[in-house]
């Protein structure tokens, strides 16, 4: 029988090198600061894109790096556990650049991927509505034929980074199957587009990408928006949100190992007894749990991931939903003990972990809320009735 070694391949581990050192020479205090001031991470991203690191997923042919989600996990994972994520990531050439690789026309791909690949176009991702939050069956942002122009009505809330996005995907149903299961129409509207607005969300976490209700009041769009076919069915939405998913629990992994290796340092420093505060169980055995987690939750990441990059769409599914769940619980465990490792310094402002404890309460909740893919796994993986 062969073996099989659980390591990623040499390019894998050189890309992972590579980001670190980058992300690295920005970092925490970057972040903060340009948080601090209200702006947004331009240079750090600029500096991505400039080395090919925000395009790995996308295909050669269209100014990428030819690799799979496997890479662009990597990449995100590597720039959060340097402390400095890049949210926008999980969007752009993730959701968007997929679905368009996979769904789109030649026109589509060349238009929109080499800009995404090198980081001068970034692109924001429409689903939830106010209304329909969880239950994407319910929303009903709608898309009407008008001759060859389509006509789009609806709101759209928590959408992250379109206030620095050039385009939006907007997931919508069209005026033909308006009610029941969602049939998903998926179009690509510039941000300039004429009765597109928006109007910010303040949120009690803080970060340079931020979170926005979005209007959509009869925008027209001319046919080659529409990305796919909107009889396609929805596996051309799900071959964005499984990238997403994936992309959510690399950016997790990423704040879990941030917060631990900060909590493991401290740890081995601080001395208020006879020795450092590391000796003690009270505070070695939490961290040895989150680092037990964490490679758990990594390893299904990167599994996830794997069989995504295999075109096995149903397998990526299961674990994509299993890997963005492990990833949400290790990042809030790994922020509350670096917190508590920390005593009162882990809620100063100048440890930088109190916001991170909220920022990570984010894996929990989105892209799909842990009790969604709860329902998943209970159905899907075990055969469970369903109970939504
Ligand atoms: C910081 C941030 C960034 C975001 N960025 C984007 C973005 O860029 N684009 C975008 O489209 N969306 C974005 N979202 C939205 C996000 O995907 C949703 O918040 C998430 O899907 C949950 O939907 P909801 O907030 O409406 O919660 P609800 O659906 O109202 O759920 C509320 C609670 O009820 C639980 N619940 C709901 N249904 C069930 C059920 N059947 N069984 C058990 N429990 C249930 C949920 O788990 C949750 O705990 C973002 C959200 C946040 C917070």
């Amino acid at each position: 029988m062969s073996t099989t070694a659980f390591t990623e391949p040499d390019e894998r581990t050189a890309l992972r090198e590579a980001v670190a050192k980058l992300a690295g020479s920005y970092g925490h205090t970057y972040v903060a600061e340009k948080t601090t001031q209200g702006e947004k991470l331009t240079e750090l991203w600029q500096d991505m894109g400039k080395h090919g690191f925000l395009g790995v997923n996308i295909p050669e042919e269209y100014g990428g790096g030819g690799g799979g989600m496997g890479d662009l996990s990597a990449v995100l994972e590597e720039a959060a556990a340097a402390g400095a994520p890049l949210l926008m990531m999980v969007v752009s050439p993730a959701i968007v650049g997929t679905i368009i690789t996979r769904c789109g026309t030649e026109e589509q791909k060349q238009r929109w991927l080499p800009g995404i690949a090198d980081g001068s176009t970034i692109a924001a991702f429409a689903i939830t509505e106010p209304d329909a939050g969880s239950n994407s069956h319910l929303i009903t942002t709608t898309a009407t034929k008008d001759g060859d122009e389509w006509v789009l009505k609806g709101q759209k809330v928590f959408i992250s980074g379109i206030d620095e996005a050039d385009v939006v995907l907007i997931v919508s149903r069209t005026a033909d199957a308006k009610t029941g299961k969602l049939k998903p129409a998926l179009f690509l509207v510039p941000t300039d587009a004429k009765g597109l607005t928006w109007q910010h969300i303040p949120m009690d976490f803080h970060a340079p990408e931020k979170q926005f209700q979005v209007f959509i009041d009869d925008v027209r769009l001319p046919a080659d928006a529409l990305v796919g076919d909107e009889d396609g069915g929805i596996w051309q939405l799900f071959a964005g949100l499984n990238p997403e998913r994936i992309m959510g629990a690399a950016f997790s992994n990423g704040m879990a190992r941030y917060a631990l290796e900060k909590a493991v340092d401290y740890a081995k420093t601080r001395q208020v007894w006879k020795d450092v505060i590391g000796t003690h169980q009270g505070i070695a055995h939490p961290l040895a749990k989150v680092k037990i987690e964490l490679e758990m939750s990594r390893l299904v990441m990167q599994k996830a991931a794997a069989l995504y990059d295999a075109g096995d769409d149903a397998g990526a599914g299961e674990f994509a939903n299993m890997a963005k769940y492990a990833g949400g619980e290790v990042a809030c465990n790994a922020l509350d003990t670096a917190v508590h490792t920390h005593g009162g310094n882990g809620l100063a402002s100048e440890y930088g972990l109190g916001n991170l404890l909220i920022a990570a309460r984010l894996g929990r909740i989105a892209p799909v809320s842990r009790e969604m893919i709860l329902n998943f796994v209970a159905m899907h993986s075990l055969g469970l009735p369903k109970s939504y």
